[in-house]
């Protein structure tokens, strides 16, 4: 099996202030995704400036990480509840997770929440003690109470095994023991790398990308969100979609985006592994699956379980 060694695809679970945020702004920082001069938000995945002026409202928050030649996609998941299908959904995008725990405060309901969910799906957890620094951090004690905590959600074998990173994303430090110097941020950088799988490379088979996550904007119409399972997807290609009633709509990719930093960039190709957005067809919705007109074959329906959707009937 050939691996996509320049990608891997994360997403990042913590309970709400445990420090999400802050630790992506350091990794964006100090993988220098961002070139010197480029001014970077102190709060970096809570702005959406560049969607707000393009007339973009994003559901989803994406972060591609240029790290040595690998583009790490992190994908934030909402930690309430009421999100929950949002959150499998991303959660199925991914080849595993970054759980990010206060070291002083431990577990909490999100922590326990968005968890079960990534281990239901069987993905593999890298767990990041943040807040190192705090003077009362107990970050042994909290490595246990992780631990307890993935053996009464069910985890197997493998995911018992998980990797821990100590880490003040505040001061940009980590390392692999509680009890060493934190150096920088290569300690987490290198244990995702270490740790989480790379997307299987079957670009050469036929496409089957499915939409995961919607998005709008006022020029480009409605936005399908998802990861390009098998095969690869050209700008201008014409596609299928295929409905969830089992019907087909055949359509022209007008404009593809990948992401860079906190940026959508425009692509022109993308190929199995990626996440990316596109455009073209204004009757895309969730769950349904683009295919060459060749070769039909859609994925499994995802379901929708948002109670914020269930609510406007
Ligand atoms: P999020 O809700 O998970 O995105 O959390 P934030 O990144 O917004 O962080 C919540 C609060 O914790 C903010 O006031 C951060 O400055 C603070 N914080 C984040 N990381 C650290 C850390 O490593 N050490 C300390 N002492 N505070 C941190």
């Amino acid at each position: 099996m050939q691996l996509r060694e320049d990608i891997r695809n994360i997403a990042i679970i913590a309970h709400v202030d445990h420090g999400k945020t802050t630790l992506v702004d350091q990794l964006l920082r100090y993988s220098g995704t961002f070139r010197e001069n480029e001014h970077v938000d102190d709060r970096m995945m809570d702005s959406n400036d560049i969607e707000k002026e393009r007339g973009i409202t994003i559901l989803a928050k994406n972060t591609a990480i240029n790290y040595k030649d690998t583009r790490i996609n992190i994908l934030d998941t909402p930690g309430h509840a009421d999100f929950g299908g949002e959150v499998e959904r991303i959660l199925q995008m991914v080849d595993g997770v970054l759980l990010v725990v206060d070291a002083y405060e431990g577990c909490m309901p999100q922590t326990r929440f968005v968890l079960k969910k990534a281990l239901e799906q069987k993905l593999r957890p890298v767990v990041v003690l943040n807040k190192i620094d705090r003077p009362n951090a107990r970050p042994q004690q909290v490595v246990d109470e992780v631990l307890d905590l993935f053996i009464e959600l069910g985890a197997d074998d493998d995911q018992l095994e998980f990797p821990v990173v100590f880490a003040s994303a505040l001061n940009g430090t980590s390392s692999n023991s509680a009890d060493e110097q934190l150096e920088t941020m290569d300690p987490i950088f290198n244990t995702i790398m270490e740790n989480i799988p790379a997307p299987e490379d079957n670009s050469s088979d036929p496409l089957q990308f499915q939409v995961t996550l919607l998005d709008y904007n006022d020029y480009l119409g409605r936005i399908g969100i998802g990861r390009v399972s098998r095969g690869s997807i050209k700008v201008g290609q014409q596609v299928t979609l295929i409905k969830k009633d089992g019907t087909t709509k055949s359509f022209r990719v007008s404009k593809m985006f990948g992401f860079l930093g906190l940026k959508r960039i425009e692509i022109e190709q993308a190929n199995s592994g990626d996440i990316i957005a596109l455009s073209g067809l204004e009757d895309i919705n969730v769950g349904e699956t683009v295919c060459p007109a060749d070769h039909l074959d859609p994925l499994p329906i995802l379901h929708i379980d948002e109670p914020t959707l269930q609510m406007t009937f």
